[in-house]
């Protein structure tokens, strides 16, 4: 779903540009929040933004569709549901264990550089962009790429235990729920969560700590009742997973980070491999929220764990999102008033500003929020 700020068109925008009271942007700002707050429904859930977007305080929350506060790390179920039938569950067919669909909750759209990911470590997990030395995170282009080249996300209730060396890898775990590659057509949006099946699975080694990624595919895809196996990617999707290698081997060198490494040669392993992994690192969260590992920094809250001592009430848990500072949209508004802080994409084409660096579309207005200062002096700059 587009957010508010990619529907304003560039004609709209230069038509009312200069005329606009400033009182009306604070209007817009809320109505636009207001509109975006209930728009943003994927499957089952809803999300709920705060802080400013592109900026350090920005978070996506998760909720159910009755509006409860969830952490899509713990309350999200790995597995996904069976199709609602008008409310009832459809019937449900004994399936084997690689035909099961997964959650994946959607933390970069394919093409966009923000490293945005479950903050793990914070109460009810939102997702947040990554922060490296005080600046926002965005991954390089690794030529002749854009960005990541799936959409990226995380199998919830999933967590590769630190502690824990594999015994494939002979690494221990990076700490983080198990991260998926959807090589599905459509472009998601950070927060969805969509199903997928599971195609097969690549052992990274990265810097000593192993990092699965699972290959999955989107099942609502139109292509997905025809890929069942990595052999099928292969042969349907020519050079995906060769890319999908080179861009893990090499996304980090540009940061003056080596080479990632890989297990089993770099060979992908199938989908029967895959879900065994999965089942694994499953068990391995559920001891994590069940205090039977050592959480660490972990944050465990949730509100559906039965048996979990880190379960609290609904009231807590909208407690948490409540102290977190409010979306606030009138920041990115107000900023139009400065011709030196924004820049506009009249067509295609990528936009570059600071470290930051995505294809916008067609008539959409971009923000520039934090980084005019290193705004490179080709950036066209529009007078009001
Ligand atoms: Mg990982």
């Amino acid at each position: 779903m587009r957010s508010p700020l990619s529907r304003c068109s560039v004609g709209h925008f230069l038509k009312h540009f200069a005329t606009f009271p400033a009182s009306c942007y604070k209007q817009v700002a809320q109505a636009a929040a207001a509109h975006h707050l209930y728009l943003r429904k994927s499957m089952h859930y809803l999300t709920e933004e705060r802080g400013r977007p592109n900026a350090p305080d920005y978070r996506i929350y998760f909720k159910t569709s009755e509006g409860k506060y969830i952490s899509p790390f713990h309350d999200i179920p790995l597995f996904a549901a069976e199709e609602m039938d008008h409310g009832v569950p459809a019937k449900k067919t004994k399936k084997s264990d690689s035909e099961v669909l997964y959650n994946m909750v959607v933390e970069v759209p394919r093409w966009s550089n923000a490293k945005m990911e479950i903050a793990t470590k914070e109460s009810l997990n939102p997702i947040k962009q990554d922060v490296k030395k005080g600046k926002l995170r965005y991954v390089a282009n690794i030529f002749p790429h854009k960005g990541y080249i799936w959409n990226y996300g995380a199998l919830p209730q999933t967590w590769e235990d630190p502690s824990h060396t594999d015994k494939n890898t002979e690494c221990c775990g990076d700490n983080d729920p198990i991260d998926v590659c959807d090589i599905g057509s459509r472009v998601c949006q950070p927060g969805e969560v969509i199903k997928v099946k599971v195609l097969g699975i690549l052992a990274m080694i990265d810097e000593g700590e192993t990092d699965w990624k699972v290959i999955a595919i989107n099942a609502e895809d139109p292509d997905a009742q025809n890929l069942n196996s990595i052999e099928d990617v292969r042969k349907s999707r020519p050079g995906h997973l060769e890319a999908t290698i080179e861009w893990f081997k090499k996304y980090k060198v540009p940061d003056g980070k080596p080479e990632n490494k890989f297990g089993f040669g770099g060979q992908f392993k199938d989908k029967d491999f895959a879900v065994e992994i999965i089942k694994s690192t499953h068990e391995h969260w559920r001891a994590l929220v069940h205090k039977q590992l050592a959480a660490g920094d972990i944050e465990c809250k949730n509100v559906s764990c039965c048996d979990s001592p880190f379960k609290c009430s609904d009231e807590k848990a909208s407690a948490v999102v409540q102290s977190v500072k409010k979306l606030n949209l009138f920041y990115a508004y107000t900023n139009f008033t400065d011709a030196t802080t924004f820049i506009m994409c009249l067509c295609i084409g990528t936009c570059v500003w600071g470290s930051t660096s995505r294809v916008c579309r067609c008539g959409q207005v971009a923000f520039c929020l934090e980084e005019q200062a290193q705004l490179p002096p080709t950036v066209p700059r529009v007078s009001p």
